[in-house]
């Protein structure tokens, strides 16, 4: 399954703000919402993704 570009990015980020900051602690969000403002957001929708996808259902299609 193709994972929508906008969860890819808050992959990509999130994974990048981990070089800075071991832990999700303050400075590691603050870092994640620096690169990508919506990165709460993009969070959120990355839960109900991975949900929708492991019930067999994208609801990005
Ligand atoms: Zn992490």
């Amino acid at each position: 399954k193709q994972i929508p570009f906008e969860l890819l990015q808050m992959v990509v980020v999130h994974e990048l703000a981990h070089l800075r900051e071991k832990d999700h602690n303050k400075a590691f969000y603050q870092l994640c919402t620096f690169m990508l403002p919506d990165y709460h957001q993009l969070e959120f929708d990355m839960r109900v993704w991975l949900v929708a996808e492991a019930a067999g259902q994208s609801p990005y299609q």
